[in-house]
Parts: structure tokens; C-alpha cells; sequence
């Protein structure tokens, strides 16, 4: 069956990644129909997300996402609480050639699983002196409505949110244990030991999961400790679950250990929706000058064809990425190559003929 796949093509720099990667993409000629909603500049009556656009994503099986400095910014939050895209999975893997500051980076290959819609990204903050005197500081020993002048943000952690995105996070270290023939590990890192209401209920969730899966080897780390893990021996990780803002920042670390942002895709999966995008920003300082790197945004496309049923696609174009790198001839300039991001995908194409 035809599986259709809605396009926002982004702000800035974005659309320079994407165009020619979405070029690649329909080049590999699968039953896929491609569809543009009209969101941000390209938006109907003066809206930025009219409803035709919701509809458009509605009726398609997957989102390719280009980065937004706000013009799509309302269908991006679409796309995230209204469509509940819950798990945002973000690769890690490194590729010989790529721009390490690392000195051993071979085997790195790891993935962070990052809740994609509570913890402090409820958009819930306010003056402190609005919260009730019952709410107490445990640590300062006074109500935080009498600490000062101040703003405070909520931190929400549900059973129904974690279970979801652990049991995820599961599903995905014993997919990739077949894939790669070794045993599956899953690491759960929060700062638990601080946050013992929220953090801590993060890490129990996930512990009373764990005996749903034997055969995934399962530890829980303190975040800090884990940063300095993952900074000092990245590859003693497979996949990691993390609260969102963990995991916002320490996968743009992660991508950091294997070359930078040009290299960090990510995929983010409701129960029946998936959007796909870089994990990095617009890159509006490079933005008209055809050289951002659109590894990111083409691996977030191999992410997709994998989603869309086409692992065996998918897998191909990762490689045919991997063994651009490997022969370090045509390489972007945040890698320290001389190509520009027509250059590369066009490398990438004919690794694919
Ligand atoms: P956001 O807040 O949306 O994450 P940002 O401006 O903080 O955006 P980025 O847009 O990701 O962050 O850019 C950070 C830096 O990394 C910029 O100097 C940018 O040029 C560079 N950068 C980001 N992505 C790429 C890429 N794909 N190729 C080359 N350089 C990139």
C-alpha cells in the first residue's frame, strides 16, 4: 500500500539539507507519495498552520521534519503533543572519519531514548509567590511561596508516560540485539537521588518494567554519573532511557563524542505517528551557503523508510552514508572536508546505484 510522507522543508539552513535529501529519498523510487502542507511561509490566509496542513499531516503515515526557527514551530508542537509522539530516539553511531574529538572512537553506536513530552517541557512556569503555602522546600525548610522575588517550573513525571517510553526503549535493545547478534542492554539515567518524587518514580517505573524482559540486561545510573561514562567509554552503551531534558542535552553530547550536530538524527514515534528531523538547530549562520552537513537529516530519512516498512532501504542508505565517510573524499566543512551539501548527498546517490 502507498504510504505518504508530508514534507516541512524548515527555516534557515534547514531546507539546503533537506530538499536535496528528500531529492535522494524519491529517487529510490518506493511506493511512497510525498506531500507539502502549507505551514510557515508557505501557509494560507496568513496562517502558520491552517487546518489544511493539519489535515495533510493527518493523512500521511510519517512527517520529515526540517528544523524550524519558528515559522513551523506551531506544527511542530502539533506534531509532538497533538500527534503524542512520546519516544524521541536519538542514534549516536560513529562513522570512521567523522570529525571526533575522541581518540578511540571505533564501535561507538548507541542510542538515547528521550521522553519526548513531560518532565519541565509541560510549559508550566509562573511566579513562586503564586504557589500555595503548603508547598514546603525540603531542602530550604521554608514555603517556596517565601523564598523571594522568583519563577518556578513543573517537573511532571506520569506512570503512563514512563511506561510508555521505557517499554519503548525495551522493544528497541532487543530489536537492535537481533540486528547486531549481542545481548540487548537498556541503561534508565535520572538524577534519582535528588529528585526522588519524579526522578526516582522515573527509575521505579522502569525497574518494575525491567523483569518484562529478561533478556535485556538493565541498569539504572545517576545522570552525572552517567555523563562522565559516557564521556570517558561511550561504548559500554547500547540504548539509554532518559526524562526530556536529560535527554535533550546529553544527546547533543553524544553527538558531540561522534562529529557534531551535522551527524545527529533523530525519529520521534507516537503509538500510530512518527516525524522525523535532525537533531540540530536551523543553523542560520551557515544558512545560503550550501555547505550544512546533511548527514543528520538524511539518517533521520533512513529512520523513516525504516518505519515505513522499508528497513532493508533504510539500512542501505546508512551505509552508503557510512562508506562516504569511510573513503573521507567527499566531506562537508564542519568535517573538515571542502564539499558542499549537494556535493555530499550527491556522494551518498551513488554509493546507492
Ligand atoms: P536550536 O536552538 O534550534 O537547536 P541553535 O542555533 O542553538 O538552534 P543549531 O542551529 O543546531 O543550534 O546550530 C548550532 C551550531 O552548529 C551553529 O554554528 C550551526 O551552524 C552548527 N550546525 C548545526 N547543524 C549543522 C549542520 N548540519 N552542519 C553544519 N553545521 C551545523
Amino acid at each position: 500500500m502507498t504510504k505518504v510522507v508530508a514534507v516541512i522543508e524548515g527555516d534557515d539552513a534547514a531546507p539546503e539539507a533537506m530538499t536535496p535529501s528528500v531529492a535522494l529519498l524519491q529517487d529510490l523510487n518506493l511506493d511512497v507519495e510525498w506531500t507539502y502542507p502549507p505551514v510557515g511561509n508557505a501557509g494560507i490566509h496568513g496562517s502558520t498552520f491552517p487546518d489544511t496542513a493539519r489535515d495533510m499531516i493527518d493523512a500521511a503515515d510519517a512527517t520529515y521534519f526540517g528544523s524550524t526557527s519558528g515559522s513551523a514551530s506551531r506544527a511542530l508542537m502539533y506534531l509532538r503533543w497533538g500527534k503524542k509522539t512520546y519516544a524521541n530516539v536519538r542514534p549516536a553511531r560513529y562513522f570512521p572519519n567523522a570529525n571526533t574529538p575522541l581518540r578511540n572512537p571505533d564501535g561507538i553506536d548507541l542510542v538515547i531514548v528521550r521522553e519526548n513530552l513531560e518532565d519541565i517541557y509541560l510549559g508550566c512556569e509562573g511566579d513562586l509567590s503564586a504557589l500555595p503555602d503548603e508547598l514546603f522546600s525540603r531542602h530550604a525548610r521554608v514555603p517556596v511561596n517565601t523564598l523571594g522575588d522568583g519563577r518556578y517550573a513543573v517537573k511532571g513525571i506520569t506512570r503512563q508516560g514512563t511506561e510508555q517510553v521505557v517499554r519503548f526503549a525495551f522493544d528497541l535493545a532487543r530489536t537492535r540485539s537481533e540486528r547486531l547478534d549481542r545481548p540487548g542492554k537498556l541503561t534508565c539515567t535520572s538524577k534519582y537521588n535528588i529528585l526522588p518524587q519524579t526522578d526516582g518514580y522515573f527509575r521505579e517505573v522502569a525497574t518494575d518494567i525491567a523483569p518484562d524482559y529478561p533478556d535485556v540486561q538493565f541498569e539504572t545510573l545517576i545522570a552525572d554519573d552517567f555523563l562522565c561514562r559516557l564521556t570517558m567509554n561511550p561504548t559500554q552503551f547500547d540504548v539509554v532511557v532518559m526524562p526530556n531534558l536529560y535527554g535533550d542535552l546529553f544527546s547533543d553530547g553524544a553527538a558531540g563524542l561522534v562529529g557534531g550536530l551535522g551527524l545527529a538524527p533523530s525519529g520521534c514515534y507516537g503509538t500510530d505517528y512518527a516525524y522525523f528531523e535532525s537533531a540540530h538547530g536551523t543553523a542560520p549562520d551557515i544558512a545560503g551557503l550550501n555547505i550544512i552537513n546533511p548527514t543528520a537529516t538524511l539518517l533521520s530519512g533512513a529512520m523513516m523508510l525504516e518505519y515505513l516498512g522499508y528497513t532493508d532501504e533504510g539500512a542501505t542508505l546508512s551505509q552508503a552514508i557510512a562508506n562516504v565517510y569511510r573513503e573521507g573524499v567527499v566531506l562537508t566543512p564542519d568535517q573538515g572536508g571542502t564539499a558542499s551539501t549537494s556535493e555530499f548527498v550527491q556522494a551518498v546517490g551513488d554509493k546507492l546505484l
